[in-house]
């Protein structure tokens, strides 16, 4: 149908069929949105500083934002939001939480007001069958999320969804989970696991906190890990716990680290695999980050 006589067709229909066709023709451009695999990333976030400082970290973020065509949504899972059973947020507009104490006021004055995704949250739900997922109206974007996207999208005009950690559950339970959402890469659906691969806490030297540097067991699990990742052997990275001393230095706690088995098990065959951000700090954290697709 030519253009002038398909407007004039709009034109004599009754003003319910002529929003139902223009409908129509949004259907059309979200099947092309839907045409178009995201890729997906694991942001090593390290310090909270990170969302307001200047540094390589940061530049690397944005990079890798340039690099992917602009999502329609955003779903995260974070080290940082622990729960008894799985939920995602499917709050219209999320809070910015600052979940951290000793720091700059600056830094708790930060806001993301990116909005939420009530409808995300519920395909999400519908997609996973192996676990009941609650949808909150309570957490928001706690700083694993908003550290990280702020760097990406700047303008916060991108929703963005938080997927909880269950910590009752094994490795294997989180990875076969993520598998389940894996149709949301095909929807313009942006997925970041955000921790670190290497994390320990304890073992942080304040005193060089700014200083990229990494004790030899860093060193050693964060070159292993690499490894397995580019090898493409996830189950040694799901068995973490059998790979010796360097990995259970550089996994005290899982938190940090499941983000990451929750970004491989989205990896498909054809995917690129792209590193980035891979230093070390501080001595027991690596900012080692990757982006899958
Ligand atoms: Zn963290």
């Amino acid at each position: 149908m030519k253009r002038k006589t398909f407007l004039k067709t709009l034109a004599l229909l009754p003003l319910t069929a002529a929003a139902m066709k223009l409908k129509e023709l949004n259907k059309i451009s979200e099947t092309f949105s839907n045409t178009t695999k995201m890729p997906v990333l694991f942001l090593g976030h390290g310090s909270p500083m990170n969302a307001i400082e200047e540094n390589e970290f940061v530049q690397g973020f944005r990079n890798i934002a340039k690099d992917i065509p602009k999502p329609n949504a955003i779903l995260c899972i974070s080290a940082h939001w622990e729960t008894k059973g799985t939920l995602v947020t499917a709050m219209e507009n999320p809070r910015t939480i600052h979940d951290f104490g000793g720091f700059p006021k600056e830094l708790f004055e930060v806001q993301y007001p990116a909005a939420g995704s009530p409808d995300l949250a519920k395909e999400t739900q519908s997609l996973i069958s192996t676990a009941e997922v609650g949808l909150d109206d309570k957490w928001g974007l706690d700083h694993g999320a908003w550290s990280v996207i702020k760097h990406l999208y700047p303008e916060a005009d991108v929703p963005v969804i938080q997927m909880s950690l269950d910590y009752r559950q094994s490795p294997q339970y989180h990875y076969e989970l993520a598998q389940q959402i894996n149709s949301l890469r095909h929807k313009g659906v942006l997925i970041i696991g955000s921790g670190n691969i290497v994390h320990n806490l304890r073992m942080v030297d304040w005193q060089r906190l700014d200083e990229t540097y990494g004790f030899d067991w860093a060193i050693e699990a964060n070159e292993q890990m690499k490894k397995f990742i580019l090898d493409g052997n996830h189950q040694q990275l799901i068995n973490f716990r059998a790979q010796g001393k360097a990995f259970d230095l550089a996994i005290p706690t899982a938190e940090h680290y499941l983000p990451l088995l929750y970004t491989l098990a989205l990896q498909e065959k054809s995917d690129d695999l792209k590193l980035f951000n891979d230093k070390a700090v501080a001595g027991s954290l690596t900012m080692t980050s990757l982006k899958i697709g």
